[in-house]
């Protein structure tokens, strides 16, 4: 007869989740747990990533889904598909679905995502007014009529902003990317690196309205129009919000948990209560939350091996290299774009070809590579490693590995 395992609840069913079942599986865990997955979203484990690719039709549902029904069976892990999880009792160690059914738990993992942050203007809520999220949000995004000549303005130019934008004109919608700094993907890049960036999607078709915000959304039913603060009217099919991120951390407030902006972790992603852990975008570690995988990959390994009793190191900030293809152009990027320093700069401005490595006293401290990313990981090593730059191969730096180690020679 089969012991009794305990049982290992996870909610939420995105990149989190799927990094720590598969870290897990790694780890034989099915011998140690019962464990059993709850996603509010009906769609099996996608790769959110590439929505705007599931847009432009490059990519299909299936190409980008690794986490299928099968793949659970296989595992012997238990699906519970378009199953929103709505209450938790910590007390009573159970969580209640949308359904009214009620499961119990050994542990459980809270890897439910963040949601869009909404606009605070009147007309937000109007018909045409979308995020851009989930596949719900590309299902509607879809719908819109492509014969219908007036633009779809997407507002934000952060990589989610960027990635609708990229998605719609792929489409072949007219799209106005409107935001209110003065360059594109600002936490990213330089001044130069943004404006060669929004060269390239001009030539793409995308069009940039910089330093505007948006005043106004008008329409009865359905958004008809938007004024940004200067003034300037656009007459609009769609309006795309793409202005930040909100943990989700609903759930985890109403239960009593320790929630800032969003569930409060420690260094082993244990939340305030026994037996709750927290991981991803819905969760907050020293006041800070997370908004690309790099890092949340990370604290899948380690709460991987912590609830297998394994030894592994606590979970800590790390400066994370961003890297991204947006509108199909290679981005890499680490520390501060905009950090002081000695400049290492190599640029085709025709080519958007963009090189930047700043160092301080002889280490590097950031990096923005723009078009060709491929020498991206070993500089980020250099930087980690904080191996001192000797003067010799400092410009040889821009020209890839192979280049500095001849400098060396
Ligand atoms: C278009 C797009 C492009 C991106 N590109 C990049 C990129 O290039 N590089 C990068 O590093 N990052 C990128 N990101 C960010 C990255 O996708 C997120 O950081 C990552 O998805 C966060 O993982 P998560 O599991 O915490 O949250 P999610 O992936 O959002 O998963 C959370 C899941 O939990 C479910 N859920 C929520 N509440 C409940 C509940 N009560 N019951 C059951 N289920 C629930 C949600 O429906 C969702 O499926 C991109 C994001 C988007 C939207």
């Amino acid at each position: 007869m089969n012991a009794i395992k305990p049982k290992l609840c996870i909610i939420g069913l995105g990149m989190a989740s799927m990094r720590l079942l598969d870290e897990l599986v790694k780890h034989r865990a099915t011998e140690q747990y019962d464990i059993a997955v709850f996603s509010a979203e009906a769609p099996a484990g996608y790769n959110r990533i590439m929505l705007s690719y599931l847009l432009t039709g490059e990519q299909t549902l299936a190409s980008v889904t690794s986490h299928t029904p099968e793949w659970f069976a296989q595992q012997g892990v238990v699906l519970h598909l378009g199953t929103k999880v709505t209450a938790m009792d910590p007390i009573q160690q159970s969580f209640t679905t949308e359904t009214g059914e009620v499961f119990g738990y050994d542990r459980l993992v809270l890897a439910t995502g963040s949601n869009a942050s909404r606009i605070a203007l009147p007309g937000a809520d109007l018909a045409g007014v979308h995020c851009f999220r989930d596949l719900q949000d590309v299902a509607q995004l879809n719908d819109l009529d492509l014969t219908d000549a007036r633009p779809v303005m997407v507002l934000g130019a952060g990589l989610l902003g960027l990635e609708a934008a990229y998605g719609l004109a792929g489409k072949g919608h007219r799209v106005i990317v409107v935001h209110r700094s003065d360059r594109i993907l600002s936490q990213q890049l330089d001044a130069m690196a943004g404006r060669l960036l929004q060269k390239s999607m001009e030539q793409q078709g995308i069009e940039f309205v910089l330093q505007r915000q948006l005043a106004e959304i008008q329409g009865s039913h359905q958004i008809e129009a938007v004024r940004l603060n200067q003034g300037e009217v656009f007459e609009v099919k769609a309006l795309i919000t793409a202005v930040g991120i909100q943990p989700n951390s609903e759930l985890a407030k109403q239960a009593g948990l320790l929630v800032n902006r969003g569930i409060v972790v420690n260094n082993a992603l244990e939340t305030s209560q026994p037996a709750i852990y927290a991981l991803g975008e819905c969760c907050e570690f020293e006041q800070q939350t997370f908004g690309l995988v790099a890092p949340i990959y990370r604290q899948a390994t380690i709460l991987a091996a912590s609830l297998m009793q394994l030894p592994t190191r606590p979970f800590e900030h790390q400066l994370s290299a961003t890297r991204l293809k947006v509108s199909g152009i290679e981005v890499f990027s680490f520390g501060d774009p905009n950090q002081l320093g000695d400049q290492l700069v190599l640029q085709d401005p025709s080519l958007g070809l963009y090189r930047k490595v700043v160092l301080v006293d002889g280490v590097i401290q950031s990096a923005i590579l723009l078009g060709n990313t491929q020498d991206a990981n070993w500089l980020f090593e250099l930087h980690q490693q904080q191996i001192k730059i000797d003067n010799s191969q400092r410009s040889a730096l821009l020209f890839g590995e192979a280049y500095y180690e001849r400098a060396a020679a």
